[in-house]
């Protein structure tokens, strides 16, 4: 199934595109908010229109476990049952599997894996995510792959990066298969429209920039109407980080959109829009809110911090956001000193906010051809 996509604008390698889903146009870049169990933590569904979010992204291996992707199909898919109608991106579970889950055992065939919540076994292969995925509804879909561990040795990352072609190949495979039935399912008993979800690929290749061009030019002849950059923001340094990122754009197609899993700090956020990334999303402002660590234009903010306990000022005094437009650092401080649930649901709206803003400002730059007033602090 293609995606339709169209590039806008250019300025350098930045690019202002929109992707059509069944859900609505998304604008990119885009930055995802992560609506791990289908929720925002904090945050309900008109907050997340008001803000702007365009598309949040929903975890597999978690909707598998609680409520279980079956329950979640007979509710009417993910978009109704969280009553979100824009779109919605789901991962492939691989990720949690690895970095969540202990006593796993991977073979050809897939990842068995403990359950984090109850200790029970469950086996995730490629086409059992495809299944999970398709049942769950989401518009964009993710091939499962294997997230290599950090540090790995250069042989060892090119035997993970063979396992997520293969289980690429396989993913793919299968998403057609049920295309293919589905489409002629409409067309005998409903007439309606074809499956609109999108399957993107996922490029692996750890930190070695001859396996991360292997793994894209070995991913685009599968020819998915997407393309994932996998494996990073798991330890290594930023400047890594941007290298493989790099070394992945060369050889991605421009006339699809890509997408940087799991990243960044705001000024990372906009770093990599400029090289040419269209989507990022980031557990970052929302993890980090309930820590009670906000994000804004004068770099990282502790509230907790006994310096504001008197502070008559915003969060972030350029911020229009409807926290910092109404509450003070001096409320916010005391909230979270006081364990009240409204610290993290007002933090959590403020870095969303923010990460959300700064993505629009980038598109806005890109839209001018001017990309060099955009930015700001750094964050460590
Ligand atoms: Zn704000």
């Amino acid at each position: 199934m293609t995606l339709p996509f169209d590039i806008e604008t250019q300025a350098g390698a930045a690019r202002v595109g929109q992707m059509r889903t069944a859900h609505g146009p998304v604008e990119t870049p885009v930055f995802m908010p992560v609506g791990t169990v289908a929720s925002v933590k904090g945050v309900p569904q008109d907050t997340l229109e008001e803000l702007g979010a365009q598309i949040l992204l929903g975890n597999t291996y978690h909707l598998y476990l609680r409520p279980g992707h079956e329950l979640v199909r007979k509710m009417g898919g993910l978009h109704r049952f969280m009553s979100w109608e824009r779109a919605l991106l789901t991962d492939s579970g691989g990720f949690q599997v690895f970095s969540l889950t202990s006593l796993r055992k991977i073979t050809e065939e897939g990842v068995t894996f403990r359950s984090h919540l109850d200790g029970s076994s469950h086996l995730f292969t490629p086409e059992r995510s495809i299944d999970i995925q398709i049942a769950l509804g989401a518009d964009i879909i993710m091939s499962f792959d294997e997230c290599t561990e950090h540090p790995a040795g250069e042989r060892r990352t090119r035997e993970s990066m063979e396992m997520t072609l293969r289980w690429a190949r396989r993913c793919k495979s299968h998403f057609d298969a049920h295309l293919q039935s589905r489409k002629s399912c409409d067309l005998r008993e409903r007439g309606g429209a074809p499956s609109r979800q999108a399957l993107f690929g996922i490029v692996q290749g750890g930190m070695y920039a001859h396996l991360r061009r292997e793994s894209a030019e070995r991913t685009m002849e599968l020819d998915f109407p997407g393309y994932a950059i996998g494996g990073l923001s798991v330890g290594e340094s930023r400047e890594k980080t941007r290298e493989m990122i790099a070394a992945t754009l060369e050889v991605l197609p421009k006339d699809k959109p890509r997408y940087v899993m799991g990243v960044g700090y705001p000024d990372e956020i906009v770093q990599y829009a400029c090289m040419g990334v269209d989507m990022m999303d980031c557990v970052l402002p929302t993890r980090a809110a309930r820590h009670g660590l906000l994000f804004t234009s004068e770099g990282r903010l502790n509230i907790k911090n006994s310096r504001f306990a008197e502070d008559h000022g915003p969060a972030d005094p350029k911020c229009g956001c409807k926290v910092c437009s109404r509450y003070s650092r001096a409320y916010l401080r005391h909230l979270f000193v006081a364990g009240e649930p409204l610290a993290g649901v007002l933090n959590t709206i403020h870095n969303l906010s923010y990460y959300l803003d700064t993505i629009r400002a980038v598109r806005h730059a890109i839209r001018l051809g001017n990309l060099s007033g955009i930015f700001q602090v750094a964050y460590p």
